[in-house]
């Protein structure tokens, strides 16, 4: 089968909520992937960074293969050593051992965790920014600050009140003791990769800690090591009370942790939450051992490496308006609002990025990727921007 077949398979058998994708991808290894007709591109979104390794990383294969022939899934009625192995990582990665975390599959469940976790102060206020993305269940669509993904679900939550993300004014003006929790990406990677201004987080950090608030760092799309911190708001030097992540934890297999740090650790009793695959053996050993190569391997000083060379080397191309972001989650906004047709003939010349909105390219490749594959990628974008420019 060719994509052609597989194209009109997809809209005759799956549900019409996503754009029909235009080709079939079959295989990859690493950041290299194939179609169905045999054609090959550079991985520059890495399943929206989500494969932090790429794919069919050796140790991933490894760790996966040797659980599913060990152990499969167990309920939440009993323990199992790898769900305890990665939950002690991830709370080592905070820097703070009362930290606790609850498993799920995808960021919106750990964002719904958050909202429930955050009912457990007594208090119901939110406060989230507008442009954020946060999922698109009822309670994170809730979160989420985008009013074409909200409106045709309305009535959402009450009580969520959207700021301008970075606007520290208007967050404090929000702010008060009557707020729950404040929920907030690093940088908002689904509105186009939006960077805050640097004593952003430290300032909510402030304005949550004087009303008694939460605040949850949304770290689903910058977690992992992605923008070259395991998190992505380490650099501001807060300590949050919870931070969520997905995308990137299962190294490519659905997994997603509510980490709640210090005293929010306690809020939970038991029956509050669940979730029957949370903590499942075989994804938390695909994250454990993505997590001990990542270490070993030094990939976060490679992300933080790799920024400045895509950046060095697109910032002052005509047609390049901006390069911006952290590590490897990285936004290049344009001259002109063609983002669309750039992705298409990236595309056409066998490189996969996505048009974050008319006028920006997100790419989030494998946190692996070679430079000799982000120099294709870098010579493919020049010619494409000079075509179209
Ligand atoms: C993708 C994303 C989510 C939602 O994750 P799903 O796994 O699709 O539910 C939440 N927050 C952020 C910042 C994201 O990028």
């Amino acid at each position: 089968m060719k994509n052609k077949d597989f194209n009109n398979l997809w809209s005759k058998s799956l549900m019409s909520n996503y754009a029909v994708p235009s080709i079939t991808l079959v295989k990859g290894k690493g950041s290299i992937v194939f179609d169905a007709d045999g054609k090959k591109y550079i991985d520059m979104l890495g399943g929206i960074a989500t494969n932090i390794l790429g794919h069919s990383h050796p140790s991933v294969v490894a760790a996966v293969t040797k659980q599913i022939k060990t152990l499969s899934h167990v309920s939440n009625f009993y323990s199992h050593p790898k769900v305890i192995e990665l939950a002690q990582i991830l709370i080592g990665l905070t820097g703070d051992k009362d930290s606790r975390v609850f498993f799920a599959q995808s960021g919106a469940e750990v964002n719904e965790a958050a909202i429930k976790l955050s009912r457990k102060t007594g208090r119901t206020r939110i406060v989230a920014t507008t442009g954020s993305f946060h999922g698109r269940t009822m309670g994170s669509l809730s979160l989420t600050g985008q009013s074409s993904k909200r409106t045709p679900f309305l009535p959402l939550l009450k009580n969520v009140k959207h700021v301008p993300f970075g606007d520290i004014k208007k967050a404090k003006r929000a702010i008060n003791s009557r707020t729950a929790m404040v929920i907030v990406e690093p940088i908002m990677g689904e509105a186009g990769v939006i960077v805050p201004p640097a004593d952003y987080l430290k300032q909510l950090r402030e304005a949550c800690t004087t009303h008694g608030a939460l605040l949850v760092i949304d770290a689903v799309q910058t977690g992992m090591g992605r923008t070259g911190q395991w998190f992505g708001h380490e650099y501001s030097g807060i300590a949050p009370d919870a931070i969520t992540v997905a995308k990137g934890l299962g190294a490519g297999l659905p997994l997603a942790a509510l980490i709640a740090v210090g005293k929010s650790s306690q809020l939970f009793e038991p029956g509050d939450h669940g979730s029957t695959f949370g903590g499942n053996p075989v994804t938390t050993a695909a994250s454990v051992a993505a997590i001990k190569w990542i270490e070993k391997n030094k990939i976060l000083a490679k992300c933080k490496a790799d920024y400045k060379y895509i950046y060095s080397s697109l910032h002052a191309v005509p047609g390049v308006r901006e390069v911006r972001g952290a590590g490897l989650l990285i936004g290049i906004s344009l001259d002109k609002e063609n983002s669309y047709l750039v992705a298409r003939k990236l595309q056409e010349k066998g490189v996969l990025v996505n048009a974050a909105n008319p006028n920006t390219i997100r790419i989030a490749p494998a946190l692996t990727i070679p430079r000799k594959e982000l120099a294709m990628f870098v010579k493919m974008f020049k010619e494409v921007i000079a075509d179209v420019h």
